[in-house]
């Protein structure tokens, strides 16, 4: 099986990694919160819940994935790509832990781990 290059792999027409947001796992940092207000997106810094280690976290929806998940075009496009948080930016693509979201969100099961193994 071939493994999809990391450079071919697609973060607004995934979004695997963004449905793991329950429980206030996707950290957002306290620069985060500042730029976003400085911005007048203070709807962004208000959109939080209590995550972990003292942090706050992006909301999340019932099933889990974060409240900013999705745009019009599509299910799986963050819809504040340009001027999303630091976590999701530094969060890297390729990695293990991408493939394995995509391996469980069924994005591509079957060339998901081997990837960096090969
Ligand atoms: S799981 Fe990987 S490819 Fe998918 S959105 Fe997250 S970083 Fe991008
Ligand atoms: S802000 Fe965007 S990139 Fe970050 S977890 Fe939410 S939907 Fe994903």
């Amino acid at each position: 099986m071939v493994a999809i290059p990391d450079e071919e792999l697609d973060c607004l027409t995934c979004g695997a990694c963004c449905r793991e947001g329950s429980d206030g796992r996707i950290l957002i940092p306290e620069a985060d919160l500042v730029r976003w207000r400085r911005l007048g997106r203070d709807d962004l810094a208000e959109a939080i819940v209590p995550g972990h280690f003292g942090e706050v976290a992006f909301a999340h929806r019932d099933d889990g994935a974060c409240v900013h998940l999705g745009t019009e075009a599509s299910v799986n496009a963050c819809s504040i790509y340009e001027i999303r948080g630091t976590t999701c930016r530094e969060f890297e693509r390729g990695s293990r832990q991408c493939r394995e979201f995509r391996r469980a969100a069924g994005v591509d099961p079957k060339t998901a781990i081997s990837a960096k193994a090969t």
